[in-house]
């Protein structure tokens, strides 16, 4: 169960699990869920309280992460409440508020940051840690991915998110690499109820 609205999102997961002989749902496979509130104060803890909803109500193991953008010239922000950074929260008004607020900054640095929870009942909460670094740029660059993909430049491979394609974000993104440490883990047989 992946724990995620975000069609964005989900379509990685997916992406991440295609060698995996596994059903992936998601919530966008329920007709109606509460929204989880996520109260906690850190990427850890958001994906704590994420996955622990999303397998209470499928009564599966869950996969939830809770990711943002870190800049470092804006001390971090808008860090964990990067889904909620301008007014709508949609992904325009949330790049043009990123643009707004670097309009005058030089120093463009920024990294995505990625927790991954995978929650078990039995063993309860597992952590996985991926970020990567980039740059943002002065204007949107590329179509695909979701949030702030056409404004964050991969350092390593000087192209944008939003112009790599799933697999290609997957290998390079900071939810790819947590992922590949989970399905590492799961291939090792590291949880005694779960493997691949
Ligand atoms: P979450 O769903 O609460 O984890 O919110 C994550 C928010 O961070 C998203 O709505 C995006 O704005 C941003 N974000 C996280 N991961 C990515 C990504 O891979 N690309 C672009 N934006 C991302």
């Amino acid at each position: 169960m992946i724990a995620s609205k975000n069609k964005g999102k989900i379509k990685e997961y997916i992406d991440l699990l295609k060698p995996f002989n596994i059903d992936v749902v998601s919530y966008l496979d329920y007709e109606y869920i509460d929204d989880v509130v996520e109260s906690g104060s850190s990427f850890n803890e958001n994906a704590m309280i994420k996955a622990k909803h999303a397998s209470l109500i499928s009564d599966l193991p869950s996969i939830a992460d809770d990711s943002g953008l870190e800049v470092f010239a804006l001390n971090n922000a808008p860090g964990i409440y990067s889904k909620r950074y301008s007014e709508s929260g949609s992904d325009i008004d949330n790049n043009e508020l990123l643009l707004e607020n670097m309009s005058k900054v030089e120093d463009r640095r920024a990294r995505f940051v990625c927790v991954i929870v995978f929650y078990e009942p039995l063993s309860g909460f597992h952590p996985y840690y991926g970020e990567v670094n980039g740059t943002i740029l002065s204007e949107r660059k590329g179509t695909m991915g979701f949030g702030y993909d056409p404004l964050f430049n991969i350092n390593h491979l000087n192209k944008t998110m939003a112009e790599c394609s799933v697999e290609e974000k997957n290998k390079y993104s900071h939810r790819g690499i947590a992922m590949n440490k989970l399905l590492n883990d799961l291939v090792e047989k590291k949880y005694e109820n779960y493997s691949l």
